[in-house]
């Protein structure tokens, strides 16, 4: 199956022909005939399917067919995504795939001054890609009506309702055009998604890509038992001793993540943390000093990565394990994007070993654990103001004592664990 299999008009085809892409992944190849044929779409599927190309595409081929008559400065395609950097890569892909068309696209997000945005609304654009905030606040000022809208994409529905845009995403609702072909994804599809799905779509039909296990085969994967104080140990041996172009790693917390990059430089190693608390000009000058390779690793929490798109990520480290096991997948899908292959390390200490283990019931799969290296931990955190060195002199089998008296911490703490992520 090829782009051109699936009635794709050439001035696209040549704009994927450039931009390297031979075939279509399979949410595209089942996406974009029900797109082209008008129907509504629910799409289950993540960010690393390559799903914006499967509703971008058949949007630019829409418009432009429409427009070969009739041109006008009415935006005809709004796209509606929770996160800024999503939003900046969406609208990124549309410009990539329409070049060769003519139609013209803008991203619009809180966090920046709103001068540039409106400016490009007043020179008139066919497609809106949006943050659901400043899309409001803009629609408020006046400078956006959704009126002519024919198209409407919700994208990564179920961080939306995370993310508390529920009461946005209705006012939005309220003002677009009964009249319309309606797009909608998420990764996840509990109750209430679904429930959001229907007020959205008409007639629809439904995609599912379950990128689970596949990310996870893609996926060169590896678990190394450490605790939690040698971690950054850790970290900055495997970044020193294996000479990685880009390492993108994950932390829980957004104070992990400064930490982290603040340890990180004590020991030479340019880095740079994005999370929700940085600016928007903070996290797009990191995001392109990696992508440059002026700095090698990036530190980011799990809502500011779900955007990045990183085409040669060489390397995921979870600092962290995840409670949550999609976040897992989530994670890794940052390497081993689309076609690519990648390795994804995790840091697991004692207290995350139940994390680990509904990580592993998810994928499927037994991760290989590393067992050598200088930090491996035989004592759990509780002991953990003993030195690094220490750790590296001990010997893995430890004495049969030290042994039981792990095995007890081990269970009491798995006990905890599990009923904290029961509540
Ligand atoms: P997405 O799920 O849209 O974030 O896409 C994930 C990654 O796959 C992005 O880096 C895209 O550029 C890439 N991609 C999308 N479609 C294709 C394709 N047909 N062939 C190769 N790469 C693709």
């Amino acid at each position: 199956m090829t782009f051109k299999d699936l009635g794709i008009i050439e001035p696209i085809l040549k704009a994927l022909s450039e931009k390297g892409y031979t075939h279509p992944t399979p949410i595209q190849e089942q996406s974009i005939p029900i797109l082209l044929r008008n129907k509504d779409l629910m799409g289950c599927a993540q960010t690393g399917t390559g799903k914006t190309a499967a509703f971008a595409i058949p949007i630019i081929q829409h418009i432009a067919n429409s427009q070969k008559n009739n041109r006008n400065n009415k935006i005809k395609a709004l796209i509606v995504t929770p996160t800024r950097e999503l939003a900046i890569q969406i609208a990124d892909n549309f410009t990539i795939y329409g070049k060769h068309t003519g139609i013209r696209n803008t991203v619009i997000f809180g966090g920046v001054k709103q001068g540039k945005q409106t400016q490009a609304l007043q020179r008139g654009v066919d497609i809106l890609v949006a943050t659901p905030g400043r899309l409001l606040d803009l629609m408020q000022q006046g400078y956006i009506n959704l009126g002519s809208i024919e198209y409407f994409v919700l994208d990564e529905a179920d961080q939306m309702l995370d993310m508390g845009f529920i009461h946005d995403i209705k006012k939005i609702l309220a003002k677009l055009p009964s009249k319309r072909q309606s797009l909608f994804f998420s990764a996840t599809m509990p109750s209430s998604i679904v429930e959001l799905s229907r007020k959205i779509l008409g007639d629809f039909d439904t995609v599912t890509v379950k990128p689970e296990q596949a990310t996870a085969e893609k996926v060169e994967q590896a678990v190394y038992f450490v605790s939690k104080k040698a971690k950054i140990k850790l970290l900055v041996y495997i970044l020193e001793t294996q000479n990685i172009k880009s390492t993108l790693v994950f932390s829980r917390t957004k104070h992990g993540a400064n930490k982290i990059v603040k340890l990180l430089d004590r020991d030479g190693i340019k880095a740079a943390a994005i999370h929700g608390n940085k600016s928007q000009t903070a996290r797009q000058k990191a995001l392109e000093n990696f992508k440059k390779g002026i700095i090698t690793v990036l530190v980011a929490t799990d809502i500011a990565a779900r955007g990045i798109d990183i085409d040669e990520l060489a390397l995921v480290v979870n600092y962290d394990l995840p409670n949550i096991p999609e976040t897992y997948v989530h994670r890794i899908g940052r390497t081993g994007r689309a076609k690519a292959s990648g390795i994804a390390i995790s840091f697991c200490n004692q207290e995350e070993r139940a994390y680990l283990r509904d990580i592993q019931k998810l994928i499927n799969q037994k991760i290989p654990v590393i067992t050598e290296h200088p930090f491996i931990n035989v004592h759990d955190d509780s002991s953990e103001e003993s030195s690094s060195q220490n750790n590296r002199n001990r010997s893995r089998s430890g004495n049969s004592s030290n042994r039981n008296k792990n095995r007890n911490r081990n269970q009491k703490n798995r006990r905890n664990s599990n009923s904290r992520d029961r509540k």
